[in-house]
């Protein structure tokens, strides 16, 4: 089978090693370069986008924000998996909630603003503090704009209004205010449907952002109620959407009652730690669903914590010293901030995995890896 993927990025990448095994031919299209590429090796293709899309079996992608009239070449050659519907709510936040509100998922009340007047009626409807959201290309906490009092309001909308004004976009942009929600902690549940409508899922995945971006995820074995939960919301969300492939749904966790935050269309960085930790990683689980293959089994065979690189090209080797523990990179070059790779290290029992946890936290300096050390302490704790 021949996989053509839309962005060529460490998900594509991560795919075509998945891949190799099953004998799943991985191709990634650029879409800022236009080019036509190896995942891993990088070699570029003399291809068009439409020539790459004739030649594959199967069209997919690794990410959401992709230009429309791509979107449009993909969705025409009927084998675009997921479609191009599913896409666009990952896009777009204003999509995103119409759907939430049509799979009658929870989610965070909200209203979509584009004017002024509009963002005042939505802080007297919703109260405040506010979280408020550009609809399109905001991730990883960009776009994002938080106000928590009135006498605040006049300076933060602005903000909103200078980045309306500036943003190149060639779709319409709006703002999606939402009210904020004062969570316990943030999980996430990654899975896979099938084109006969199949589901499964990997056991939720609690997540730890610093500065709005993943740092940590550990699977969390056990809670079957909100595992229920999650799954159900899984259910409608992908039914909803008629989705072939791996879907993400991120949550706010409030007691013991989820809402969903967001969607990603797409294998997730908080799935990583599938590679070592599940009986079938999800970048395999995505090819299995987008090529018309059994799914793949999604239990826990080791309890897993996957730590982000971020920023840096190197670690230090010794890490690789310590039992179970797998270093992950992507190949790209060094910006700060960057997802430069991953760490996935498991443990036979939740204790094991929390005291190479720990040890492995002690390898990785603050700076490069704030707040890692903290985590690793309260997983200990806990344990
Ligand atoms: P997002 O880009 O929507 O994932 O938001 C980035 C981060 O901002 C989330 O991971 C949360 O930590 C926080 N956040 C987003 N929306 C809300 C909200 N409505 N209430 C509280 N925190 C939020």
């Amino acid at each position: 089978m021949n996989v053509l993927v839309m962005g060529a990025g460490q998900l594509a990448r991560m795919m075509a090693l998945a891949g190799a095994p099953l004998n799943i031919k991985v191709t990634a299209y650029d879409v800022n370069s236009a080019k036509v590429q190896h995942p891993v090796t990088g070699e570029v293709y003399p291809l068009t986008l439409e020539q790459a899309v004739a030649a594959a079996d199967v069209v997919s992608s690794e990410f959401e924000h992709i230009p429309y009239p791509v979107q449009a070449v993909c969705e025409a050659s009927g084998k675009f998996l997921p479609n191009s519907t599913a896409i666009k709510a990952g896009g777009d936040r204003r999509q995103e909630k119409a759907l939430l509100d049509q799979a009658g998922v929870a989610n965070a009340a909200y209203r979509i603003i584009h004017t002024e007047s509009e963002f005042y009626a939505a802080i007297e409807q919703l109260g405040l503090p506010l979280v408020l959201k550009s609809a399109l290309a905001g991730y990883d906490g960009k776009g994002q704009w938080r106000l928590k009092q009135p006498a605040d309001a006049a300076d933060v909308w602005a903000d909103i209004a200078a980045f309306m004004a500036g943003a190149e976009h060639s779709l319409p942009q709006a703002i999606v205010a939402e009210q904020f929600v004062r969570f316990d902690r943030e999980v996430s549940l990654v899975g896979a449907r099938n084109a006969v409508g199949e589901t499964v899922v990997y056991p939720l995945t609690e997540n730890h952002h610093v500065n709005g971006v993943l740092a940590v995820s550990q699977a969390l074995p056990g809670d079957t109620g909100l595992q229920a939960q999650a799954k159900q919301m899984f259910d409608a969300v992908a039914n909803q959407l008629n989705y072939v492939g791996v879907l993400a749904l991120e949550f706010f966790q409030v007691g013991d009652q989820l809402l969903v935050n967001e969607i990603a269309p797409r294998v997730h960085n908080s799935g990583h730690w599938t590679q070592q930790g599940a009986d079938t990683c999800q970048f395999e689980n995505h090819l299995r669903a987008v090529c018309g293959l059994p799914l793949g089994s999604t239990a826990l065979v080791r309890p897993t914590v996957m730590v982000n690189i971020l920023g840096e090209d190197t670690v230090n080797s010794a890490i690789l010293s310590l039992p179970s523990c797998h270093l992950h990179w992507y190949g790209k070059g060094k910006r700060p901030g960057r997802k430069m790779g991953h760490i996935n290290i498991c443990g036979d029992t939740p204790a094991q995995l929390a005291e190479r946890f720990l040890a492995l936290s002690a390898l990785l300096p603050e700076a490069a890896f704030p707040e890692v050390a903290d985590v690793a302490k309260a997983l200990a704790a806990k344990v």
